[in-house]
């Protein structure tokens, strides 16, 4: 712009001046006819004045200025000749010039004046990379309150106390007692975590930044570090206040153990929030609250007393907490009176909270899109089902003889979950397509399961063969399918781990055999991987095989003796696609199935939605055990069938 405005004035200033120009015949002319007064010459160019006006180009010339020609020796005498007033300058730069040489000079001095002027913190404009980004929720936003968390008791009460505090800091501190500097949200993801901390903030009434982990991260070095240290100096200036980091896993992590090594940039943000939580004391009032689902790479120094001396574990909710956030859900919608949140929530074991709200949004869109307005209990079981193993897959074509063996390999499952003792009773069984399985089993513990015995585990991975064996049984042992992959690699990785990290072989004994799958993205169990022998490696596998082969064994001794409840569930299924619990227990009691109603235009057919893997990596803790069970929530078996080109 400033270029802009110095080309124009030169413009305006080169016509205001008023100086023709001339050519030098003219020129000539008029000084052989004695009418010029003066000359000045500037360089090559030459400026002069007339005695008399003389009109060029219809305008009125008295100045005139022109370039002089090369070869005019004898100028200065002719001119001489005709009196003329000589003159001559040094050809004197324009401003134009000059700036075109300066400007840039002076662009890039001021720019770095106020760069230097920014980076001390000058003032409070732009470039601000070193403040924190921290987000103020003052008291008066919009609250979330603690009514709004259901489930999670323990970790309510423990964030009570911090409000007490917050509310009347000098009750605590009388007796001496210190309250802890910073308390950590530990729970897999959505399970209210960042929700428990809105809650805080709401509950309190006290000042609140909110900040995530990755935030710290900027393009340049140096910037985590500083905007550390002005998060806390915000946070002394609101004390007492409290403030969230969310996922701070993202800076937590342990120092030295990142692929690169090194002193790199995130240790340095570590360091300085390490430094920081020592540096100011507790009874400042300033509470670090910090959430994250991955407290097993948090650098040890952050997890000792006096930092983060308070760990409240936000687990899964249990079929009460289920229940609880159900109904916080549910609240906004209009129920049909039969819908029964408590079933739902027995059917949805594992789920997470935000999974569950997941649901009851889903139910509420169902019940949109049949155009009614209620939301009713089917709605909320379809809903169920589509968040858990993905959407119907109407559309998808399968041969007569795929939908046979996809009957019967389900009604193989479902056999196997009759008919062990001691398995969940079989809720559901389908073959419609959902997501990536061709059919699903379903069955549904009475209450959540938090350990599993030997015996279980045992049916379970019999229970999971139901499906190939039925398969094998029925169409021969050259025509089994890939629709029990999925089924043999939850069974491997079940028994993997029976053997290598739950001691239930006897040959293994109590051993732990490495390979424990956590923090790959750090670097450090890529180096110590595999320190077992390979005699015992070869023990391994051959107790796995071991265990899955009495498996298979199981699964085809029970379906051999219960063919023909095998033979029924599957035409049941061929008829009606879907078998409910109330159906399959007739079909075990050997009674008939009530008609099959009249299709029903009830369900326009679900668009395709994206597809969604079932049930990956969700499931219970096992006691001792940190993963979750290899595969599905409890009790669910699901075949997932990739579709083969041929399919
Ligand atoms: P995270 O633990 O991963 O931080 P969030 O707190 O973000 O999980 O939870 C995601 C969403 O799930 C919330 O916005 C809320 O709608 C729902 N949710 C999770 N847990 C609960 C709960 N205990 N009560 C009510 N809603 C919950
Ligand atoms: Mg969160
Ligand atoms: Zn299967």
């Amino acid at each position: 712009m400033i270029l802009m405005l110095v080309v124009a004035l030169q413009l305006v200033r080169g016509q205001g001046q008023s100086a023709a120009q001339m050519n030098y015949t003219t020129f000539l002319a008029q000084v052989n006819s004695g009418n010029v007064h003066k000359v000045t010459f500037k360089g090559d160019n030459l400026e002069g004045e007339l005695k008399t006006p003389v009109v060029q180009g219809g305008q009125e010339v008295h100045k005139f200025t022109l370039t002089l020609p090369p070869d005019i020796q004898g100028l200065t005498k002719t001119l001489e000749g005709q009196n003329v007033i000589i003159d001559a300058k040094q050809p004197q730069a324009g401003w134009g010039t000059f700036l075109g040489y300066a400007l840039p000079w002076l662009l890039f001095i001021a720019f770095w004046i106020w760069m230097l002027r920014a980076m001390q913190g000058g003032g409070n404009r732009a470039f601000q990379f070193g403040r924190s980004k921290a987000k103020l929720i003052s008291p008066d936003t919009p609250k979330v309150t603690f009514t709004d968390v259901a489930g999670a008791d323990e970790a309510k009460d423990e964030l009570q106390e911090i409000i007490e505090f917050l509310k009347d800091p000098g009750r605590f501190s009388r007796l001496g007692g210190r309250l802890p500097k910073g308390v950590l949200l530990v729970g897999p993801p959505g399970t209210g975590k960042t929700l428990l901390a809105r809650a805080v903030a709401g509950e309190a009434g006290r000042p609140f930044f909110q900040m995530s982990g990755s935030d710290f991260v900027e393009m340049f070095v140096g910037v985590g570090a500083s905007r550390v240290r002005d998060l806390f100096e915000q946070g002394k200036a609101h004390a007492p206040c409290i403030i969230f980091v969310d996922e701070i896993d993202a800076v937590g992590r342990h120092r030295g153990a990142g692929l690169g090594g090194g002193h790199d940039e995130r240790e340095q943000t570590l360091n300085a929030l390490l430094v920081e939580m020592d540096g100011f004391e507790s009874n400042e009032g300033v509470i670090l609250l910090a959430a994250t689902n991955r407290p097993d790479v948090l650098d040890p120094a952050l997890l000792r007393p006096g930092r983060f001396d308070r760990q409240v574990v936000v687990d899964s909710p249990d079929v009460k907490g289920r229940e609880g956030i159900l109904r916080v859900h549910a609240k906004k919608l209009p129920l049909a009176d039969d819908v029964n949140l408590a079933l739902i929530a027995r059917g949805t074991p594992g789920m997470s909270g935000a999974d569950l709200a997941n649901v009851c949004n889903e139910a509420a869109l169902l019940a949109a899109r049949r155009g009614v307005d209620k939301v009713a209990m089917d709605d909320f079981e379809r809903a169920k089902d589509k968040v858990m193993l993905g959407s119907e897959r109407k559309s998808l074509v399968l041969t007569e003889r795929e939908r046979k063996l996809t009957a019967f390999h389900e009604a193989g499952h479902a056999v196997l979950g009759l008919k062990v003792p001691g398995m969940d009773p079989v809720h559901k069984v389908t073959i419609v397509p959902r997501g990536m399985a061709l059919g699903i089993t379903s069955s549904l513990p009475e209450e959540d399961r938090h350990s599993y015995t030997k015996e279980w585990l045992e049916g379970r991975l019999a229970m999971l063969f139901g499906g190939r064996v039925a398969e094998e049984m029925i169409f021969g042992e050259g025509d089994v399918t890939t629709g029990a992959g999925n089924d043999i690699e939850r069974a491997t990785a079940t028994a993997r781990r029976m053997v290598t990290q739950y001691g239930m072989s006897d040959v293994i004994g109590l051993v732990t055999i490495g390979d424990s799958e956590h923090e790959v993205f750090l670097g450090r169990e890529l180096v110590q991987r595999t320190q077992v022998s390979e005699h015992t490696a070869r023990l391994v596998d051959q107790e796995v095989k071991h265990i899955l082969d009495v498996a298979h064994d199981k699964a085809r001794g029970v379906l051999e003796e219960h063919y023909d409840l095998l033979n029924r569930i599957a035409n049941a299924l061929l008829e009606r696609e879907t078998l409910d619990r109330e159906q399959i227990q007739m079909l075990e009691r050997n009674e008939p199935l009530p008609p099959v109603p009249a299709p029903a235009p009830l369900h326009p057919p679900e668009s395709a939605a994206p597809k969604k893997v079932p049930l990956h990596g969700r499931g219970l803790t096992l006691p001792g055990g940190e993963g979750p069970l290899p595969g599905p929530a409890p009790g669910f078996v699901s075949d997932e069938t990739e579709e083969s080109p041929e399919a």
